[in-house]
C-alpha cells in the first residue's frame, strides 16, 4: 500500500464526537525532555509522502492536524504550502527542519475526514495531498468574499413557549416568522421578511428572545425556501419496518450498511425523510447523497419543504462565495442535513448520525476524473468512521450491493408494495422484429401509438422514453457505406437539425452538416439511428394537437428550464414528455399512466460487463414512473431482443431472478463482485506511444505479480485499444488487473506504476473500481 504511515498516531483514534475546532494536541510525556512536538506534512505541489518537522515553540497550538503551513523543501529550503495531517510528541530523528508559519486559522479539516481522505488516497491509489486539495473547495482555501455577519435565530427553548409569551403585536409577528425560519436571517433580512423597521427586532435581540452570533460570512445570502410545506404521510408497514431499523441504529451508535430496496414509487423518500428526523431529534446530523443535483430537484425540493432540520445544498453549481458559505454554515454547526452530489461526502458535518445514498446504484457516484473515488463507497467508509448507518437506497440496487446483502456484509431491508393505493404497472414487450416483418419501419409500432392516443382521449399523461438525444445516431453514406466521424473522437457525430449541425457528444465540437460525403462525393447522406429530436417531430406529427415537450441535454441548457418542465408536467400541461435517462429515473408524475421505451436495446450491446446490469436497471426506472398515482400505469416496450434476460426480468418485475442469473454470469466470467478491477487507461496524442505504452504497463504487471509470490487469482486485462479508441485527440489504450485481493492488486499497480517516468506517469490514469470499461 503506498503513503504508509510512519508509525504515528492515526487520526481515527483522536476521535471526538463534538467540536473538532477546539482539538489540542495531546501533552508531552511528563519529565521526558528528550520528546519534542513533530508534525506530519503533505505536500500538494511538492513530493508525494508525508515529511516529518519539527514545530517551534511559538507556533506549539497552532499547528494542528487540518490546517496547512509553510515548510521548507529541499535543498533551496524552498517554502511550500502543505498540510499537517498529524501532530505527535516524539524524540525527533536526525536532523529535522522546522515549520515556518501556520496558515489556517482553524482546520479545514476535521480529524474524521482527515482520516477519510487517507483512506480514499490508498484505496483510489492518489496522493494524499491531492486529495486533500479536492476534498477542501478552493474557495474555502481562500476565504473568498467574506465579512463579518450578524445572525439571528430563535433558540429552541423559545420556540416551545412561543405561544404562552406576552408580546407587543410587531414583536410577536417577528418572533413567529423567525422561529419558522429553517436558516438564520440577518436584521436587514428580517426586518424585510417581516415588514417591519429594527426596533422590534432590537427588543426581542435585548429581551434575549432571539439568538446573536457574528460569523465571518460570505455576501451570498441564502435562497428561499421554496413551499408548500411538504407533510409527512403515515407510514405503512413496510416503511414503518425499515424506519424502526435504521432509528435503532442511530439510536445505538452502530455502524451498518443497509440496503433499502424499495419498487419504484415504494416511498423510499418517505423513509429517509422520517430518518432524517428522527436522527436531528436526537442531535445529530444527516448526509444525503443523490447521484445528480440537476436531476434530483424533487426530492431536493421535498426534503426543504419537509422543514424537518436546517439544510444546505452543496453542489457543483455553486460559486465560490456559495461554496464559502454553506462550508462555513456546516463546519460551525449551523446545518442538520446536507444534501449533495458525491462530494458533498466531505461535507465538514460534525456529529453525524445518518448517511443516505438515494439510488446508489447509479454509475455518476463515481468520478471520473482525478481523484476516481466512488462517492457510495467513502459514504460508507464515512459512516464507519462516525459509527452511524448508512442506507442505500434503490428500486435497482447494484449487484455489488445485493451480493454484500448475500455474504452478510450488508441487512436489506425490502419495501415490495407502493406507497398509497398505486400498483406496479403492466408491463408489454413489443417484439420489433415482427413489426418490420410486416414492413412497418417507423419509430413506432401500432401498440404504442394506439396506447397514446388513448391516454391523450382519456386526458392522460405519457412519456416517451429514448436513450439518446439529437436527431440521428449518424450519418452513414450510402454509396461508399463511410459514416461521418468526430476527427478528435473516433466517435460518430450525431445530427441535430434544429441548428443543422453535426455534434459530437464527447467533445462537443460542432461542424455544418456537409452537402455531400466527404469520402466519395455522393449526395446520399441517411440519417441512422433514433434521437429525441427526431421522435419529438414524429410525435407531433403523428398527434397534432397534443401538448409535447422534450426533455434532454440539449433542451434544459438554459437556466430554470428544466424545473420549468417539471413543473409543467406535475400541473398536467403536457401531454406527452419525450426524454433521454433524464425523464426515467427518481421523478414522481401521479398523472402519468403510459410510458413507451422506444427501444430497450440501446445499451445492451455495450463492451462493458455491466451493460445487461444497466439496462435491467434503466427499464425498472423507465417503467416505474407509470402509475405513481391513483390510476394503473401500463409500459410499454419495444425491443429487437425480447428474449434476453435483463429485458425478460424488468418486464416481469422479477428482479431475485434476474439477480441470480446476473451473479451466475459474472461467476463464470470472473467479473465484480467475484472478483476487483483496477483498470489503467493510456492516453497519448501518437498512436504507436500510446500502444508502447499499454504494454510497458503489462509486463510491469506480469512482473510485480512474479514477484508477489501468491497463489491468489489475479488475471491481466488487455492490453488492447479502449472502446472509445480515441477521445479528446488522444488515443486511448488499457490494461488492468483483475483479481480477489484487492490489496494485492493495488500493490502491483502501484509498483508498477512507481517504475515508469514522470512523463510516462502522466499518460497514465489509474481507475479503481471502474464504474465503465469504455
Ligand atoms: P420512491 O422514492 O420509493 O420512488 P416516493 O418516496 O417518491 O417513492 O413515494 C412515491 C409517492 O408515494 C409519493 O408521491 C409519496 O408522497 C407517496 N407516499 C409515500 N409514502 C406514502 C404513504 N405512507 N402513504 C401514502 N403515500 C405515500
Ligand atoms: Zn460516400
Ligand atoms: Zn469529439
Amino acid at each position: 500500500m503506498p503513503h504508509h504511515s510512519r508509525g504515528l498516531k492515526d487520526p481515527k483514534q483522536q476521535s471526538s464526537e463534538q467540536g473538532w475546532l477546539f482539538e489540542v494536541a495531546p501533552p508531552p510525556w511528563e519529565g521526558d525532555a528528550a520528546e519534542e512536538p513533530l508534525a506530519e506534512v503533505v505536500f500538494p505541489s511538492g513530493p508525494e509522502g508525508e515529511w516529518t518537522y519539527l514545530v517551534p515553540a511559538r507556533l506549539a497550538g497552532q499547528v494542528e492536524p487540518g490546517r496547512r503551513v509553510l515548510a521548507p523543501m529541499g535543498r533551496g529550503d524552498r517554502l511550500l504550502i502543505g498540510y499537517c495531517v498529524r501532530v505527535e510528541y516524539a524524540v525527533p530523528r536526525g536532523k529535522l527542519k522546522s515549520i515556518r508559519q501556520v496558515l489556517d486559522e482553524v482546520p479545514l479539516v476535521p480529524p474524521k475526514l482527515l482520516a477519510l481522505t487517507r483512506w480514499l488516497a490508498d484505496r483510489y491509489l492518489c496522493p494524499w495531498a491531492q486529495v486533500l486539495e479536492t476534498v477542501v473547495p478552493s474557495a474555502v482555501r481562500q476565504r473568498a468574499g467574506t465579512r463579518l455577519t450578524t445572525l439571528l435565530s430563535v433558540p429552541p427553548d423559545v420556540s416551545a413557549r412561543l405561544n404562552d409569551l406576552k408580546l407587543p403585536a410587531a414583536q410577536t409577528r417577528v418572533l413567529r416568522l423567525l422561529a419558522q425560519c429553517p436558516q438564520p436571517l440577518t436584521p436587514r433580512q428580517l426586518a424585510f421578511e417581516a415588514g417591519c423597521t429594527q426596533a422590534p427586532i432590537s427588543q426581542l435581540r435585548r429581551k434575549g428572545l432571539i439568538r446573536t452570533e457574528h460569523r465571518r460570512l460570505s455576501r451570498f445570502e441564502p435562497q428561499e425556501v421554496p413551499s408548500p410545506p411538504d407533510a409527512p404521510h403515515a407510514l405503512n408497514q413496510y416503511q414503518q419496518a425499515a424506519l424502526d431499523l435504521i432509528r435503532q441504529a442511530i439510536q445505538q451508535r452502530r455502524h451498518e450498511v443497509i440496503l433499502l430496496h424499495g419498487i419504484t414509487g415504494s416511498g423510499k423518500t418517505e423513509v429517509y425523510m422520517h430518518a432524517a428526523a428522527e436522527c436531528i431529534r436526537q442531535g445529530r446530523t444527516v448526509l444525503v447523497l443523490v447521484p445528480e443535483i440537476a436531476l434530483s430537484t424533487q426530492i431536493i425540493q421535498r426534503f426543504l419543504r419537509r422543514y424537518i432540520g436546517r439544510i444546505a445544498v452543496w453542489h457543483s453549481m455553486l460559486n465560490l462565495t456559495e461554496r464559502l458559505y454553506e462550508w462555513e454554515r456546516i463546519a460551525s454547526g449551523q446545518v442538520d442535513i446536507v444534501i449533495g452530489a458525491r462530494s458533498a461526502v466531505f461535507a465538514p458535518l460534525m456529529n453525524l448520525g445518518l448517511v443516505i445514498v438515494d439510488e446508489e446504484q447509479e454509475a455518476a457516484y463515481k468520478q471520473d476524473s482525478f481523484p476516481r473515488y466512488h462517492g457510495r463507497q467513502a459514504a460508507i467508509e464515512r459512516a464507519r468512521a462516525a459509527r452511524c448507518p448508512v442506507v442505500l437506497g434503490s428500486a435497482t440496487p447494484s449487484v455489488g450491493s445485493f451480493y454484500n446483502v448475500r455474504r452478510g456484509r450488508a441487512t436489506l431491508l425490502t419495501l415490495p408494495a407502493r406507497a398509497g393505493h398505486s400498483e406496479l404497472p403492466d408491463i408489454r414487450l413489443i417484439d420489433m422484429r415482427r413489426v418490420f416483418k410486416k414492413k412497418n419501419t417507423s419509430t413506432f409500432s401500432p401498440q404504442l401509438l394506439i396506447a397514446l392516443k388513448e391516454n391523450l382521449e382519456r386526458g392522460e399523461q405519457s412519456m416517451v422514453f429514448l436513450n439518446h438525444r439529437g436527431y440521428s445516431q449518424y450519418v452513414q453514406c450510402y454509396r461508399c457505406g463511410e459514416s461521418l466521424v468526430c476527427p478528435e473522437c473516433s466517435i460518430s457525430f450525431k445530427y441535430h437539425k434544429a441548428e443543422d449541425t453535426l455534434k459530437c457528444h464527447i467533445c462537443d465540437l460542432r461542424q455544418p452538416m456537409p452537402e455531400a460525403c466527404p469520402h466519395c462525393g455522393s449526395k446520399g447522406l441517411m440519417h441512422k439511428g433514433l434521437g429525441t429530436e427526431k421522435v419529438f417531430g414524429q410525435l407531433q406529427r403523428y398527434f397534432k394537437d397534443a401538448r409535447i415537450e422534450r426533455m434532454d441535454r440539449d433542451t434544459t441548457t438554459r437556466r430554470g428550464e428544466y424545473r420549468r418542465i417539471i413543473k409543467d408536467m406535475e400541473d398536467g400541461a403536457i401531454d406527452i414528455l419525450v426524454g433521454t435517462q433524464m425523464i426515467a429515473k427518481g421523478l414522481d408524475f401521479p398523472g402519468v399512466t403510459l410510458v413507451g421505451v422506444v427501444s430497450a436495446d440501446s445499451i445492451i450491446n455495450l463492451p462493458d460487463f455491466r451493460a445487461s446490469e444497466r439496462t435491467y436497471q434503466l427499464l425498472t426506472q423507465v417503467a416505474g414512473r407509470a402509475g405513481r398515482g391513483d390510476r394503473p400505469g401500463r409500459v410499454i416496450v419495444q425491443t429487437f431482443t425480447p428474449e434476453h434476460p435483463a429485458i425478460h426480468a424488468a418486464c416481469t418485475h422479477d428482479y431475485q431472478k434476474y439477480y441470480d442469473f446476473e451473479l451466475e454470469m459474472r461467476k463464470a466470467g470472473r467479473f465484480p463482485p467475484y472478483t476487483r478491477i483496477v483498470n489503467c487507461i493510456i492516453s497519448h496524442e501518437d498512436q504507436q506511444q500510446a500502444r508502447d505504452l499499454a504494454h510497458l504497463l503489462e509486463r510491469l504487471f506480469v512482473a510485480e505479480i512474479e514477484a508477489m509470490n501468491s497463489d491468489r487469482y489475479k488475471g491481466i486485462m488487455g492490453p488492447s485499444e479502449a472502446p472509445f479508441y480515441k477521445l479528446h485527440g488522444k488515443y486511448r489504450w488499457f490494461t488492468g488487473i483483475r483479481g480477489v485481493s484487492l490489496n494485492e492488486i493495488l500493490a502491483v499497480v502501484d509498483n508498477a506504476w512507481k517504475k515508469l517516468t514522470p512523463a510516462e506517469q502522466r499518460c497514465v490514469a489509474i481507475d479503481v473500481f471502474p464504474a465503465n470499461m469504455l
